[in-house]
Order: C-alpha cells, then structure tokens, then sequence
C-alpha cells in the first residue's frame, strides 16, 4: 500500500477570525497548517504529501514550504479542492488520506488507525461517539431531544482506496460535505475507526486558545530544545604545542591537564553535557582515574555526543569562543571546525570556534593559560 495525504487548504475560514486564513494563522510557532503537514510527511506510511491552496494564497508567502508537498490549485467548492488533490496522486499511489488543514492536533495513533482499517476496507474514516444529549430548539427553548443513539461525530483524515475514489467524486453531485458522504453516495463502505478527541477542527477564535492548550499538553508537534553552557582553564607549563578543538598548534608553552587539555573541546563537551542536565566531564572521566591520563580530548566529546544520540537529541549548533593573547587562532580556524564536526557529526557550518584577547588583562592577559566557553543547542524533533 503506497498512500499520499491530501492536506485540503483552500478554504477562506471566515469564521475564526483574524486577517488571514485560519489555516495560515500561527499556533504553537507555525501556521495551523504546518502542524498537520509535519505529521503526514514524518509518518513512514506517507510517500507524497499533497498540498490543496486556494488559488489566491499559491504566489503569497502564507504557506509553509517545509516539509516538501506537491502544490494543487482548490477549486470552487470543497469537492472540487479534493478533486484536484486527487488528480495530483503519483501513478504509483493507491490510497489516500484526506484530512483537514484545520486539524492541527492528528496524531500517529489515528493515522495508524485508519491506514490498518484500509486494508480490509475500500474507505474508512475516524470518529467519536456522541456522548452529549442532543437536542431540538427553537428560540432558545428545548423543543425534543434527539435520540443519540448510533451517532458519530466525524473527523479526518479520511482515508479511501484511490481508484474507487475518483469513481466516486466523477460521479458525485458536487454538493457533498466531505468525502465520506461522496464515497457512500458511489455505494462504497466506509469504516469507523476510533478518532482523538484533541484532533479538534479550528473554526472559532475559541479553537484557537483551546488548540493551543491541548499542544502545550500533548507536546505533539513541539520539538525539544535544550542549550547547554560550557567553561573550562587550562593553565600553561613547559612545552612545544597546544591542542585547541581538537587542532595541535606549535607554541612556546604547552597547557597542563590530566588529558590533552584541550581547553575548547573541553568547553564543547561540558556544554553537551549541561544541555542534557547530564554533569561534566569530570564526572563522566574522573581525573583520579589513571585510565583517562593524557587521553586525546576527542574522547569525551564523541562520549557525550553519543549520550546525546542515545536520548534521542541531535546537535543543532556549537559556539565556542576561546580566550588567550597567543597563539594565534585566526590561521587554525578551518582546521578546527572540520575536526570538530567530524567528531560531533554535523556539518562543519553548525560549529563557531571564535577566538578574543582578553586585553592583557587576568591570566588570560598575562598568558598564565588558556579559557574557553561555548554554547550548544540540542534538538529532539
Ligand atoms: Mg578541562
């Protein structure tokens, strides 16, 4: 089964307020529709995300252009959006995911559902159970109560066997609400998977506070962030060379530590460490350890990297600043990032290795040794 998801986009959204489309408007960082792009495109089952925009909203700059989709101009009605959306399928595509771009909060676990219903079912669709009484009114005053029994409340993606599909919307009056209604009306069976009741439909000002606070809950589409800050001295003593991030550079003294002392790649590693509230490197290699005597440095960082990996965090950047009068970094700079992000795994263009004076101030100053701080983000998608 290869199965695209048709993100429909098209729609003007007039009653959630705002100056622009509410499937544009930003929650949680990025545009409503972002949300739900993010979780098809991630999903493994999905191989074409297809993106429906009104045709006045395809040369702004209100969509998001992460994560890649194939961009479809809607048509005049919601049937006709869908229609373009299905036209759009690659040959190699069997069924499809419909789903709402105002449905920010899909999860995994229904996608899933639905995908597993498809296999036995030509179209299958999740929905709730209504709980609520239900009632008739008019002016304000309860005129019956409807029996609830057997209703559902319907949600997307819906999900469909492609073929069938188009059948269905070639034939259809153009009039149906969703495609649910446009599969039964062809007579084809649709199935009821269980929906989420987070994956709520933004349509009023209200959706948006209430959608908002379920994405602070559920952390579903927030990705983790940490920083971590590293600072680390290494004092000068009798010597020919230094190494400094991970670089040996010819020097009248050599700096003294239990390792290498490389002072940078030190501070690298103690910013990994703090990001992950994981201590340092003096906890991780004890300097009372023999083991760990003039260890080469790079060591520690590709341990604390790998710990970083292990939790499921990749490295977003590094910044490291190093403070001496001599010698000189400028000349080492290149060296120095290629060899930091071989270690760290990342493009050499996530890594700062920056070097100041400190005025011939302080020890720095007086050229008793060498500091360095750095900064490193972290990120868990
Ligand atoms: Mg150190």
């Amino acid at each position: 089964m290869t199965t695209a998801a048709i993100i429909v986009a098209a729609g003007r959204g007039t009653r959630a307020g705002g100056d622009i489309p509410k499937q544009w408007q930003i929650i949680g960082g990025r545009p409503v529709a972002a949300h739900a792009m993010a979780r098809f495109a991630n999903h493994p089952a999905i191989t074409q995300l297809i993106l429906v925009l009104h045709p006045d909203d395809i040369d702004t700059p209100l969509w998001p252009r992460e994560p890649a989709a194939t961009i479809v101009a809607g048509g005049a009605t919601r049937a006709a959006s869908v229609q373009a959306g299905l036209a759009a399928a690659g040959p190699d595509i069997d069924t499809v995911l419909i789903h709402d771009a105002a449905r920010p909060l899909i999860s995994d676990a229904v996608i899933d559902r639905v995908l597993a219903a498809l296999a036995t079912s030509v179209g299958a669709a999740p929905a709730l159970v209504v709980t609520d009484t239900l009632w008739h009114g008019a002016e304000a005053t309860v005129t019956g109560v409807q029996d609830r029994t057997g209703l559902f409340r319907a949600q997307t993606p819906q999900g469909f066997h492609l073929g069938p599909l188009r059948e269905a919307h070639a034939a259809s009056t153009g009039q149906e609400t969703d495609d649910v209604a446009v599969a039964r009306a062809a007579g084809l069976d649709v199935s009821i998977v269980a929906g989420d009741e987070a994956n709520i439909k933004i349509t009023t000002p209200e959706d948006f506070v209430r959608a908002a606070e379920l994405m602070r809950h559920t952390m579903t589409s927030l990705p983790d962030i940490r920083c971590g800050n590293g600072y680390d001295v290494h004092r000068f003593g009798p010597g020919d060379h230094v190494w400094l991030c991970g670089v040996q550079i010819p020097h009248t003294r050599s700096l003294q530590g239990h390792s290498d002392a490389d002072v940078g790649m030190h501070a690298v590693t103690d910013a990994i460490y703090g990001a992950l509230g994981k201590g340092d490197i003096g906890q991780h290699f004890p300097p009372s350890d023999p083991q760990w005597k003039g260890a080469a440095s790079h060591i520690f960082l590709e341990h604390a990297v790998a710990l970083a990996a292990s939790q499921g965090f990749s490295i977003g950047n590094a910044d490291c600043t190093l403070v001496c009068e001599y010698p000189k970094i400028g000349p080492h700079h290149d060296a120095m990032k290629a060899v930091m992000s071989a270690y760290m795994g990342i493009e050499s263009d996530r890594i700062s290795v920056k070097a100041t004076t400190s005025e011939k101030l302080g020890f720095t100053g007086r050229e008793e040794g060498i500091a360095a701080i750095a900064t490193v983000t972290l990120i868990k998608p």
